[in-house]
């Protein structure tokens, strides 16, 4: 069996994209993922409280939070005030995010998409210095709301400053959801010959109904490391009600089935899957967590 990497990342990126909900259920819903065998979690983001309201509790949240010695816990951060506050709370897994679209980077963050790699470059000098790993997270990379299609050799470009700069991984994100399979083989299939060594992870968005397709196809490419979050859980920032990150629950149901080896135990994704339901009030998109799985459990 081939072994996948799935990263989950409901309680930072899913809950930062839903109304704010309390820290207690934050802590339930981290502890629960830490118990389904996933082997990487997304844990939270240390962003300014104005900013982003839903992060305010970071870390107490974080502190808060059962440890599983057998999970890699990451967080965001947007800037050095972040990292700093990231590396003080214990992370050794540190992400930033730069945007390939230059017009969705400067709505996000005021500055050009050179301007945020120059910060960047700081920012994982000063990571490495505190004895922490830096990914760079390049949104957009599948397609801009504002720009349409980005050019492949825009994001390849970015990729290879991040590497030049000491980026130890890159993740490709889906912001709002425009990733096809003809866009995964564009956008991967280079930098995948340029940088084969290169740790490459890929967040998709199911906003389109492709996201499902989208890992098949960089499976196809050599790609082992995704992004999913419980139940669906974070709505699309740019269409409101639609669907955004792709659940895990539909991607380990459909990649175990193929015989690939996520290390993730479907039974207590699901619980967790209905925790998260019940934190957020609502209805997610997974259709597993409405169907249940294929051969019931
Ligand atoms: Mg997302």
């Amino acid at each position: 069996m081939t072994a996948l990497s799935i990263r989950e990342v409901g309680p930072r990126d899913g809950l930062q994209n839903e109304d704010p909900v309390p820290a207690d259920a934050k802590v339930r819903l981290l502890d629960a993922l830490s118990g389904t065998g996933v082997g990487r979690i997304e844990a939270v983001s240390f962003v300014h409280p104005k900013a982003i309201p839903q992060m305010a509790d970071a870390d107490e949240v974080w502190a808060r939070a059962k440890k599983n010695p057998l999970v890699r816990y990451s967080a965001l951060v947007p800037n050095t005030k972040g990292a700093q506050r990231a590396v003080a709370a214990g992370f050794t897994e540190i992400e930033v995010v730069v945007s390939a679209s230059d017009t969705h980077n400067r709505r996000n963050v005021n500055r050009s998409t050179d301007e945020s790699l120059d910060d960047i470059a700081g920012l994982i000098d000063l990571l490495h210095g505190a004895g922490a790993s830096a990914e760079v997270i390049i949104a957009t990379s599948f397609g801009c709301p504002f720009e349409g299609d980005v050019d492949p050799r825009r994001v390849a470009g970015i990729v290879d400053r991040v590497v030049a700069d000491g980026a130890d991984r890159v993740a490709f994100g889906d912001t709002t959801g425009m990733g096809t399979p003809r866009r995964v083989e564009d956008v991967v299939g280079p930098v995948r010959d340029r940088h084969p060594d290169l740790p490459l992870l890929l967040h998709f968005h199911n906003t389109r109904g492709t996201a499902l397709a989208n890992i098949l196809t960089a499976l196809r490419l050599g790609v082992t490391e995704f992004d999913a979050s419980i139940g669906g859980l974070g709505g699309c920032p740019y269409a409101p009600g639609a669907t955004g990150n792709v659940a895990t629950e539909e991607v380990v149901h459909m990649l175990e089935d193929m015989g690939y080896d996520t290390g993730i135990d479907l039974k207590a994704l699901l619980e967790a899957g209905r925790l998260a339901q019940e934190i957020v009030g609502r209805e997610l998109p997974s259709g597993v967590l409405k169907a249940g799985p294929r051969i019931p459990l």
